[in-house]
């Protein structure tokens, strides 16, 4: 096993942090507080080839490994979770299930569009029914000839109103259950889509969430993406692939949280000393760093299995997912306790990292259906 960094995936780490530190924290609180999502950012970050980074080249992605893709979230989010999450929603939930399961025509026009940054894409599984019991579709697709006719609600879809493409799973024959679930994509100028106001969420306010109605909307062959009845697949080898960069993200999380909370301990003084003389302090910022490098070897280990052929990763990227979201979500609220009353005011980005930390163990399989994905292998013998 080794355990370093290639050259590439140190200069593409190295790339984004440097970018994320100087381009995107200076105005970060100001379009949290303002709810502004980050365009020219993300024009940016698709020159730079982020947008659609495993993509092949041919297809107008960047062609890297899934590491260097966790790498780079995890420095996005160490500096900014909304933007992060933009990012991986568009590379992971959008760009990778085109990439593996669509034609070649869907992959010379619509994925080299949306990997290239020219237009940003979304994942739309979630009804309000059907979130952990995602085979429980209620959006149907009829079939009229060259087309098929669409009509349903998908509810917090990540990136809309602002992305120009959806991969939206539709029920095609409800009595097959899972196997009557398609994809499609949907183009947001699609006569029928339509998108409702943005969720007022507790966090990653400047990332975009929202519901999707689709009212007869026509959608060609085409663009269905793979077969009839394999839409429920794509959505979970899509989930069991994406889940790292929800994995990184939390590693991100952590790291800010942590550096925060050394630089305070070393300079608050109480009773005479500094926080960090306080061995209580001290052992709370030993714990945080024992639980980031072991999110990160998890992280990377399941980022690297996740392209060895013929090897079923699912269970790896769902302990990936499950340590690392909540070291964050434990790292955070540490920090805010270190932070004392300061912790608590919107001055401080650890109130910031807190409260975005708190949906990485939510979207993309809450940590009770990674539970459920981790001892259904074991208990398996897988
Ligand atoms: C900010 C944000 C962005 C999102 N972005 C997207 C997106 O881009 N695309 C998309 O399709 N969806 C998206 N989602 C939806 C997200 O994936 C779902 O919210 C999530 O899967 C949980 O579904 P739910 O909210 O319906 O909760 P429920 O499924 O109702 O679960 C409620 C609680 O019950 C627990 N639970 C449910 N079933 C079981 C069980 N069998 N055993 C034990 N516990 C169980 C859950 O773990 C959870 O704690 C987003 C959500 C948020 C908050």
């Amino acid at each position: 096993m080794n355990f370093e960094l290639t050259e590439e995936q140190l200069r593409i780490r190295d790339v984004v942090k440097e970018f994320a530190e100087t381009k995107i924290a200076p105005g970060v609180a100001e379009r949290e507080k303002h709810e502004r999502f980050p365009r020219e950012i993300l024009s940016h970050l698709a020159e730079m080839g982020i947008l659609g980074m495993m993509v092949p080249e041919s297809y107008g992605g960047a062609g890297t490994d899934a590491l260097s893709y966790v790498l780079a979230i995890e420095e996005l989010a160490r500096v900014c979770p909304s933007t992060a999450v933009i990012v991986s929603v568009n590379n992971s939930v959008f760009c990778y299930p085109v990439w593996k399961f669509g034609s070649e025509e869907q992959k010379k026009s619509v994925l080299a569009e949306v990997a290239s940054g020219k237009s940003l894409g979304a994942y739309a599984l979630t009804e309000s029914q059907s979130g952990s019991d995602a085979a429980n579709q209620k959006t149907r697709a009829v079939r009229d000839g060259e087309h098929y006719v669409l009509n349903g609600t998908k509810v917090w879809i990540t990136n809309a109103g602002e992305a120009r493409w959806y991969l939206v799973m539709a029920m095609t024959d409800p009595a097959a259950g899972t196997r009557g679930i398609t994809a499609f994509l949907v183009s947001a100028e699609d006569p029928g889509l339509r998108v409702g106001s943005p969720e007022d969420k507790m966090g990653l306010r400047a990332s975009k969430t929202a519901a999707i109605y689709l009212e007869d909307v026509r959608v060609a062959v085409s663009r269905r993406l793979g077969g009839e009845g394999e839409g429920f697949t794509i959505a979970m080898r899509t989930l069991d692939h994406s889940r790292i960069g929800i994995a990184a993200q939390g590693i991100g999380i952590a790291r800010a949280c942590f550096e925060a909370s050394v630089e305070y301990a070393a300079t608050r003084e109480t009773f005479g000393k500094k926080l960090a003389e306080h061995e209580i302090i001290a052992f709370q910022i030993a714990d945080m760093k024992v639980q980031i490098e072991a999110a990160k070897l998890l992280t990377y280990r399941a980022a690297a299995l996740s392209e060895k052929p013929g090897i079923r990763f699912s269970k790896d990227t769902s302990m990936a997912k499950v340590f690392a979201t909540e070291a964050a979500n434990a790292i955070a609220a540490r920090a805010v306790q270190i932070f004392g009353g300061y912790g608590y005011s919107r001055e401080y980005p650890v109130e910031r990292f807190y409260r975005d930390a708190r949906v990485t163990t939510i979207y993309e399989g809450t940590s009770e259906i990674q539970r459920i994905v981790i001892s259904k292998h074991l208990l398996a013998g897988r």
